[in-house]
C-alpha cells in the first residue's frame, strides 16, 4: 500500500507545481462525495501541497451525500482550505435535474448524459484539477483514462498520460496552452486499496457506503440500470416524484412545440427512461415494479 501511496502523492506534488507554474493558481481537488474523491483530499492534506477543493451539486445527489459534503466543505475550510459548492446552470440560469429535462425535451439515457455535462462536469474550466477517476471502475475508463490528461477541442492537441514516465511527460509538463488539465493519481488504485487507505487514515466517508450502497451520486442515474434505479426510488421515493413531474413537463414542451409524442403520460416516459420492454399506457406493469 505504501508504494501506492507514494506514487499518487507524487503525481499531487507534480500536478500542484505545474498548477503553480502554468495557472498560477493552486491545483483544485474535486469531491462528488464518492470514496475516490475521499482519498484524493487526504492524500493532497499528506503531501503538504496549496490545494482548493471544489463540488458540482448536482440537485440529483441523494440527500445523505449532500449533508455530507456540507460537512466536508466545514471540516476542510476549519482547516484553511478553500472548498466551493458549484450550483448548476444552463444557458445563464439556475437549473436542476426537473428543470433541465424540460428543456432538453428527453429524459437522460445511457447515451445522451447531458445531464453530466451540465450538471456534474462544469467547474474547473482553466484550471489543473484532480479526479478519483479509476481504472478497475470500468474497461471504458481503463482504454480512455490516464494518470495526467490534458483536453482540447482537437484531437491531435489531446495529451493522455498513461505511465509516470511516459515519452510525451515533457510535452505536458512544458505545453503552455490554458487548457483543462486533470491529474488521476489513484487510476491505477483497485478497490481494495481505496478502502485500506481509508481505514488507515481514519479518513469519514459517505454514510451511504455503511447501508451497502456502492454508487453515492445521482438519484435515478441512468447508468445506475433498471435494478439499480429501482432500489434508489424504493430507498429515495420522493425523487421519483420529482422525475415524473419533469417528465410531465417535458411532454408539455413537446407538445407546446408540436413536436412529435409517442407518450401519453409521465408514467408512459417513466417506463421507457426506465428500460422496462412495456408499450406506452400499460401501466399494470408500472404499478406492479412500484409494489415491489
Ligand atoms: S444522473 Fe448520472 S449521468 Fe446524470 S449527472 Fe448524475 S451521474 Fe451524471
Amino acid at each position: 500500500m505504501g508504494d501506492l501511496e507514494n506514487i499518487a502523492i507524487e503525481r499531487l506534488k507534480a500536478a500542484s507545481e505545474m498548477s503553480l507554474q502554468h495557472y498560477g493558481l493552486p491545483l483544485v481537488i474535486t469531491d462528488s462525495g464518492g470514496k475516490d474523491s475521499q482519498v484524493c483530499k487526504e492524500l493532497a492534506l499528506m503531501a503538504g501541497i496549496p490545494f482548493e477543493i471544489m463540488h458540482n451539486h448536482t440537485t440529483a445527489d441523494a440527500p445523505e451525500t449532500v449533508r455530507f459534503v456540507r460537512q466536508e466543505a466545514k471540516r476542510f475550510e476549519e482547516l484553511g482550505i478553500q472548498y466551493t459548492i458549484n450550483m448548476p446552470t444552463y444557458k445563464g440560469q439556475r437549473v436542476s435535474m426537473w428543470s433541465l429535462i424540460p428543456q432538453k425535451l428527453m429524459p437522460p439515457t445511457r447515451l445522451v448524459r447531458y445531464c453530466c455535462s451540465v450538471l456534474k462536469e462544469t467547474g474547473g474550466a482553466g484550471r489543473f484539477i484532480t479526479t478519483g477517476v479509476r481504472w478497475a471502475e470500468s474497461t471504458n475508463r481503463k482504454n480512455s483514462r490516464g494518470i495526467y490528461e490534458k483536453s482540447s477541442q482537437d484531437k491531435e492537441r489531446r495529451i493522455i498520460l498513461n505511465n509516470d514516465n511516459d515519452d510525451k511527460r515533457m510535452l505536458f509538463e512544458n505545453c503552455r496552452l490554458k487548457a483543462k488539465r486533470v491529474v488521476n493519481p489513484i487510476v491505477d488504485w483497485k478497490d481494495d486499496d481505496v478502502w485500506q487507505f481509508l481505514e488507515d487514515a481514519k479518513a469519514p466517508v459517505n454514510p451511504l457506503y455503511a447501508e451497502g450502497w456502492c454508487r453515492v451520486g445521482c438519484v435515478g442515474c441512468p447508468m445506475a440500470g433498471t435494478k439499480g434505479r429501482e432500489q434508489e426510488f424504493s430507498r429515495w421515493p420522493k425523487y421519483k416524484g420529482l422525475y415524473l413531474l419533469a417528465f410531465r413537463n417535458l411532454l408539455t414542451e413537446r407538445s407546446n412545440r408540436g413536436m412529435f409524442v409517442d407518450w401519453q403520460t409521465p408514467e408512459d416516459v417513466f417506463n421507457w427512461w426506465m428500460e422496462y420492454d412495456i408499450m406506452p399506457g400499460q401501466m399494470d406493469i408500472f404499478d406492479l415494479v412500484e409494489e415491489e
